[in-house]
């Protein structure tokens, strides 16, 4: 297995010259890596403790705006200082930049209590609760993107109208056309495996320009640390080389939308807890259990595996990304889905998350819906059969970001788990967002009104 460094290993590298530079990074609510670059020998004798940064970085818009509403932080009580508590279990080396290190933090107040809604103290808490139960949860995100073939700043000064994907056609599991990307898509994997991230592989996706990368399933927490370095990883590695990776969910209405599908089963001291080899699909009761809860709750969560007004467009009929919140064997039009119905891998995959989710807010929400399912010991449905688009009976995913808000807003499930200060600051998030884009006139009112209204 790849493995991190141990701090007394970057203490070495240091003292040898092969390291000089430690980002020291803590996940936004965007599920970004935001933070420090350090000089590698000021954190191995002090920064190692601690650093600091601006309160607001858990505050903001995805633009660095500051929107009035949070209870955690304004303008008024003046934007203060939180605590970066490097987490020393996950320094790694960042292969792709010469010298460097990496390690990502807990974030805490000035009394060192976590922040409520700092993501990775989100999916701790839900991690701690399981635990309880005596269950380990182990998870794989798989991440879907679009490489483009001019760079992102060529993009960005052109006002994002010339999006040439990378290929010319649609590439699934297509051997030829990914060769064509490997001058992207190699490094990506050695490097990342090379960091301490059990990389699987990647493949051609269903349109011209896309890719998935697969990590190997993981405790969690590492799942969502692997997650976060990987999609930071793609964007930066395709810059290098002069390209743009965007994990925007749906870059243009005709191409496929790309998603990141969340496998999940739980285990005790190894064994998998999710498998029941009398049951016809080799399904254990705690298994049926958790799956009732992750689909009864799946309109109460959705904002978190959809935060963007964009992230709806990709939930179209007949795409691959789902519309209703029903489970099905093997069946990819359904929001949940059966995999290796009875062998050890068993296992549940939501096909709801857009690849804009942030992994740590998508896994504790659904932890949390799938030990509600546990302890209220909740009723699975039968699976749905054939294509679930046009089931009249299934439960709708929420549309729209309005719609996922208000769900979030009312959610009496997720105010008793994550708490009412989560609650509210995750609302007024996706309100201010919702704010944002009402405000806009696009491009589409002008040319379809200009003339005609
Ligand atoms: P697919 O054919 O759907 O891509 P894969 O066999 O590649 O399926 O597996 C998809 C993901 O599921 C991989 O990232 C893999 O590590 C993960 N996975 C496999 N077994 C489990 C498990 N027991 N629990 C959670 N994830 C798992």
């Amino acid at each position: 297995m790849p493995r991190t460094l141990s701090f007394d290993d970057l203490k070495t590298a240091v003292a040898e010259g092969t390291i000089d530079t430690v980002l020291v990074c803590l996940v936004d609510m965007q599920g970004r890596l935001m933070g420090k670059r350090f000089h590698a020998v000021n954190f191995v004798e002090t920064s190692f403790n601690e650093t600091h940064c601006c309160n607001y970085l858990l505050a903001t818009d995805i633009e660095m705006a500051t929107p009035d509403g949070f209870a955690s932080t304004s303008w008024q009580s003046g934007y203060g200082d939180y605590v970066m508590k490097p987490d020393l279990e996950t320094i790694r080396p960042v292969p792709w930049l010469e010298g460097t290190a990496m390690v990502l933090c807990d974030v805490l107040d000035h009394h060192n209590h976590p922040v409520p809604h700092s993501p990775r103290a989100i999916l701790k808490k839900q991690i701690a609760r399981l635990a309880e139960l005596g269950f380990e949860a182990m998870m794989a995100t798989e991440l879907e993107f679009f490489l483009f073939a001019d760079s992102l700043d060529k993009i960005r000064e052109g006002g994002f109208r010339e999006l040439t994907p990378i290929s010319g056609y649609n590439e699934d599991y297509h051997i030829f056309q990914t060769t064509k990307e490997e001058n992207v898509m190699r490094p990506i994997r050695n490097h990342l495996y090379a960091a301490g991230l059990p990389i699987e592989n990647s493949k051609g996706e269903a349109e011209a320009g896309q890719e998935e990368l697969n990590i190997r399933y993981s405790p969690a927490l590492d799942c969502a640390d692997y997650h976060t370095i990987a999609k930071h990883a793609v964007k930066e590695i395709a810059w290098q080389h002069g390209h743009a990776a965007t994990f925007l969910p749906k870059w243009h209405r005709d191409r496929v939308g790309s998603s990141s599908h969340v496998h999940q089963s739980l285990w005790k001291d190894g064994t998998p807890m999710f498998l029941n080899k009398d049951d016809d699909l080799g399904m254990s009761e705690l298994m049926k259990n958790y799956m009732a809860g992750l689909i009864a709750f799946a309109p109460d969560y959705t904002y978190f595996l959809a935060p963007y007004v964009n992230s709806y467009k990709r939930f179209a009929k007949g795409t691959f990304a789902p519309t209703k919140t029903v489970w099905s064997v093997d069946n990819r039009t359904a929001g949940f889905r059966l995999c290796g119905a009875g062998t050890k891998g068993v296992r549940v995959e939501c096909r709801i998350g857009g690849s804009d989710l942030n992994p740590y807010l998508a896994q504790a929400v659904m932890l949390a819906a799938g030990i509600k399912g546990i302890e209220d010991k909740m009723t699975l449905a039968a699976p749905s059969k054939g294509d679930v688009y046009d089931d009249a009976k299934a439960g709708d995913i929420p549309q729209t970001l309005r719609a996922a808000c208000e769900n979030l807003r009312g959610s009496a499930f997720l105010r008793e788990v994550l708490g009412d200060d989560v609650v509210d600051h995750y609302t007024r998030s996706a309100e201010w967002e919702l704010e944002e884009f009402d405000r806009v006139v696009t491009d589409w009112e002008i040319a379809r009104g200009f003339e005609r209204a």
